[in-house]
């Protein structure tokens, strides 16, 4: 056989860093603040909604395609309670096998073969995986580092837009930088996209992990809402990542072309979870304040204890990663020093360069993950203190 056996669309996509990484921390024994899992579970009441549905038959055989109705109104309650945008729960929402099939099915119906998709580097791994599955080309717009956050350069994005982009490719708060598109640097993305025609696919499951400035959604900008694929996740909101239970919202015509894809792909999943994520999404407002204070220490520490150990540190506004700089430590290449990281002090981290095309622009950076209990955290920072001897 000459042809290789892996679709050629899928070329360059062989294991993820994550498997590699999560393999050499079991193998030395080192803390894993490489993969973005929390290491305690969610609330307990959403635990035992779980439970009780599953006891009670509720989920337990094929719910309906596009979601048990009580996830999907308790959805359109969610985006209009914190947002003000309001979507029609039979037409214009989705449950989906987490936002990673949320992401997949968007842009398989969305993308077509030659169609440009503009995508912020360094980005999410799946991206660039469904891009090429949808056999788009993507066209990735660097966040540049300036002082202490990642900042997306407006005029680079415009003039990245071609007559053959299709859509935009946003994640805010963003992963792995941590920064928190503005309400200007939105405004003037949904401008763009209005007067280029261009749909925009959101990627928002990190929607409640804000630490400073506000979660806006680029859906409830002017001339947005029908054009705009909105993705949210039970995930990192709630701390139950095995659920695997996400969505999307936008118009009906959107949600439809997503649908259509998203029923060959899974169909329907995890039944009774959804009942548990409905119960979940009502929670009183101090659940997730409570989660974002609690982040906003873990992250403090961390960024305090990186900094003590002599890394230069990007504080994010958001999610659960922060990503650093190694070049004051006297490094200059992420994958070595991740590769060594390990048996030098014993935890695990994951180099930045993974997550983009141009390599060369993330070799310096590394990103930790903050989103586990505070003795762990500390037991790590005193590891990495040993860098500086
Ligand atoms: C974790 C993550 C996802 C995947 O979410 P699931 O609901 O677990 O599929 C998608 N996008 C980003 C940016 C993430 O960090």
């Amino acid at each position: 056989m000459t042809r290789p056996l892996l679709n050629r669309r899928l070329d360059g996509f062989g294991t993820t860093i994550f498997a590699e990484m999560s393999a050499l921390a079991l193998r030395t024994g080192s803390i894993n603040l490489g993969q973005g899992f929390p290491d305690t579970d969610g609330p307990e009441e959403v635990r035992e909604a779980a439970v009780r549905a599953l006891r009670d038959g509720r989920g337990n055989q094929y719910p309906p395609g596009p979601g048990v109705p009580e996830l999907r109104t308790a959805i359109a309650e969610h985006q209009s309670n914190y947002y003000g945008l309001e979507f029609d729960p039979d037409t214009e929402v989705l449950v989906t096998a987490g936002a990673t099939e949320a992401i997949a099915a968007a842009l398989l119906a969305l993308v077509e073969p030659g169609d440009e998709v503009i995508a912020l580097e360094p980005y999410y791994d799946s991206y660039a995986a469904c891009i090429a599955m949808a056999g788009g080309t993507r066209v990735p717009v660097t966040l540049r580092p300036e002082d202490s956050r990642f900042v997306l350069d407006l005029d680079e994005l415009r003039s990245a837009v071609t007559d053959r982009t299709r859509l935009i490719l946003l994640n805010t708060p963003h992963n792995p930088t941590g920064t928190v598109l503005t309400r200007p640097e939105l405004a003037a993305i949904a401008e763009l996209a209005v007067e280029r025609d261009l749909l925009v696919v959101t990627d928002e499951v990190y929607e409640h992990l804000i630490f400073d400035g506000e979660h806006l959604p680029i859906a409830a900008f002017p001339g947005m809402r029908n054009r705009t694929v909105t993705i949210g996740s039970a995930g990192k909101t709630f701390s139950f990542t095995g659920w695997k239970v996400g969505w999307v919202t936008g118009s009906h015509d959107l949600v439809n072309a997503v649908r259509t894809v998203k029923q060959f792909l899974t169909y329907v999943s995890a039944g009774p979870f959804q009942y548990a994520v409905a119960a979940a999404l009502r929670l009183p407002t101090s659940y997730f304040r409570d989660l974002a204070d609690g982040l906003r220490a873990k992250r403090d520490l961390l960024s305090a204890g990186l900094t003590e150990a002599g890394f230069g540190v990007f504080r994010p506004a958001g999610t659960y990663f922060v990503t650093t700089d190694i070049r004051p430590l006297g490094a200059t290449d992420g994958f070595d020093f991740c590769r060594s990281l390990p048996e030098r002090c014993g935890v695990v981290a994951i180099p930045n360069a993974v997550f983009y095309d141009t390599k060369e622009r993330g070799t310096p950076f590394v990103r930790f993950a903050f989103c586990k209990r505070t003795e762990v955290l500390n037991d790590a920072i005193s590891r990495l203190k040993q860098l500086r001897s």
